[in-house]
Formats: structure tokens, C-alpha cells, sequence
């Protein structure tokens, strides 16, 4: 089978245990840079260009954007599925997922756990929204943030009130939630694939750190998840609609609550801390499944 992968820079770790997962098993997965590729919208049929060559072949198309350019990202990826070639996770799937406000709805509609959470426009409204999820202490988050920055703790009223109108009065989209103290700093995430956990760690913040991004310093290791916790990482996989996805959990009083669901998981951290071969899972995954024209949404 021949794979492509739109990813950025080849020589990230979870892209290049994919090329070599694919190889071990006698296929090609060729990485397009997602920049790179031209959109030709004006023809009759919806191709791609990639170094002046018309991309074609590829049966399944394994998408890696980085939340810095999802929109371009996303374009590219509905060119492959409206020529019928099968993604690995749907566009619309992932334009939902980068949205923290959309996913939480979807998340809640379908009665999984989440964090007391609540959203404004208003700063003159910043006392109710706080006392709306319990607070003070609170939690406060830029809606486009990852890697665990514009994520802030704000432990009273006073200074959750003037993040909430700093935030507000630079025109930043913000989430207020309840601190989930009890997590103790630590998050889980479960790696689902094809409506399997497949591998779960857990990830501890540095020192007087209440984040557990790898990025900010944090450190994981493997962890056995409850039954209560695999069944809301497959529940929040199916219903956010992706085949690959990292679901991320804190252990609160009331069960788990989710995070994030993060439609392009690293898979550096996850593979060293459980031993598991993740890209091996994906790409058996992609085989079992690529078929073209398969696709639900045909990039619509
Ligand atoms: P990002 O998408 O930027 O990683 P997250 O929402 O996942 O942001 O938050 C980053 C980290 O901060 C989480 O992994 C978790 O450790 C901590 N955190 C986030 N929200 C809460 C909360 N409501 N209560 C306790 N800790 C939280």
C-alpha cells in the first residue's frame, strides 16, 4: 500500500516511527510537507501538487497538522478525501477536535465527565463565571492554547477576575473551569486506535507545576487504567468521530474528567514510557481499514 502522511518535519520521532512501522510491513509511506502541497481548487477534479508533480497513488493519507496551521492543514486533507483517498482521521473529525469549546459540547452532550466548565464573552461577567464552576480556585484557558500554555491557575477571586478581564479585554477566547485539585498535577492519556486503548501513561507536572505537559517538563510513566477510565477514552474517541486519538484525563472525585482529546498524539512519550509499538498499531490499523472512497465525509 502506499501512505502519506502530511506532516511538517519528517525527522520528529512519532513521523519517523510511522515511515519505519509502514516499511517493517512492506509498504511505502512517502511524507508530503503539508505547506507544500498546492490546492488546485479551479480544476475539474480535486488534485493536489506536490514539487510540481500531481500527488496520486496513495491509498490512505495519515494527517499530522500541527495546530499552527490546521486551517491550510485541513484544506489539503479534504483534497485527498474528496479524490476518495482514505484518512486516517476524517477532516471534519479533527476541526472539531481543535476547537476545546465545540469538542466540551460534544463531550457533554454524550454525558462523559469533564471538568465543571464555563464560557463567556462578557468580562463584566467574570464573577459569575467563576462562581458558575465552583470558584474560586479556577482554571483558566485560551481556547486555541496547547502544550499547556494559556493555561492558568488562579486561586482567588481577585486574580482570577483580572486574568479572566485581561484575557477578554485582548479580545482571547477563554474556558473557565473548576480546579481539579485532587489530580495532584497528574493527567492520564489513553491512546485509542480503532476504538482500543492501546497504551496509557501517566503524566506528572515538575515541581510546583499543576500542568502535566511533556512539554512543560512533566515526566510519564506506564499506568493500569480503570475500566471506567478506558471506557470514557473509547466513548470520547467514537463520538469526537477519530480512529487515532489521545485522550487526556485527570482523576477527579466525580470519576474521570476529560482534558483533551488531541487528534494528533505524539507518540514519543507514550511509546518509551509503555514499551508499546503505537506506529505499529496505527499502520496495522491503516491496512485493516484504507479503502478507497471509504471516507465518511468525502472533504465535505
Ligand atoms: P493544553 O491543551 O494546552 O495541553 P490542557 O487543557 O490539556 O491544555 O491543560 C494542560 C494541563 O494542565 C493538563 O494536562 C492538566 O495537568 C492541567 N489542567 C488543565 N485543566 C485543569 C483543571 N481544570 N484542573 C486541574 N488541572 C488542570
Amino acid at each position: 500500500m502506499k501512505i502519506a502522511m502530511l506532516a511538517r518535519n519528517p525527522n520528529l520521532y512519532s513521523h519517523q516511527r510511522l515511515v519505519e512501522a509502514a516499511g517493517e510491513r512492506g509498504h511505502t509511506l512517502d511524507i508530503l510537507n503539508t505547506t507544500r502541497c498546492i490546492v488546485n481548487i479551479a480544476s475539474h477534479r480535486p488534485t493536489l501538487t506536490y514539487n510540481g508533480e500531481t500527488v496520486k497513488g496513495y491509498e490512505a493519507v495519515i494527517p499530522r497538522i500541527g495546530a499552527s496551521i490546521t486551517n491550510y492543514g485541513l484544506a489539503v486533507l479534504r483534497q485527498f478525501e474528496m479524490g476518495g483517498v482514505w484518512p486516517l482521521n476524517e477532516s471534519v473529525a479533527i476541526g472539531r477536535s481543535r476547537d476545546k469549546l465545540r469538542s466540551m459540547q460534544i463531550l457533554a452532550k454524550y454525558g462523559l465527565g469533564l471538568p465543571l466548565t464555563a464560557y463567556a464573552n462578557d468580562p463584566k461577567q467574570a464573577e459569575e463565571i467563576i462562581r458558575a464552576v465552583n470558584g474560586p480556585p479556577v482554571v483558566i484557558k485560551l481556547l486555541e492554547g496547547t502544550q499547556g500554555i494559556g493555561v492558568v491557575l488562579a486561586e482567588t477571586m481577585s486574580s482570577a477576575k483580572s486574568v479572566i478581564e485581561a484575557f477578554r479585554g485582548a479580545n482571547v477566547n477563554i474556558l473557565v473551569q473548576e480546579f481539579i485539585k485532587e489530580a495532584g498535577g497528574t493527567d492520564i492519556r489513553a491512546l485509542v486506535v480503532g476504538g482500543k486503548v492501546v497504551a496509557a501513561m501517566k503524566r506528572t507536572g515538575a515541581a510546583d507545576d499543576f500542568r502535566s505537559n511533556l512539554h512543560r517538563g512533566g515526566s510519564a510513566q506506564v499506568i493500569k487504567i480503570t475500566p471506567e477510565e478506558r471506557s470514557t477514552a473509547v466513548r470520547a474517541a467514537k463520538h469526537m468521530g477519530l480512529n487515532v486519538c489521545g485522550v487526556d484525563m485527570l482523576r477527579s472525585n466525580h470519576g474521570p474528567v476529560i482534558m483533551e482529546v488531541n487528534s494528533s498524539p505524539g507518540l514519543e512519550g507514550i511509546e518509551k514510557a509503555t514499551g508499546k509499538d503505537v506506529a505499529g498499531t496505527i499502520v496495522d490499523y491503516i491496512l485493516a481499514n484504507a479503502k478507497q472512497g471509504k471516507t465518511k465525509t468525502r472533504g465535505k
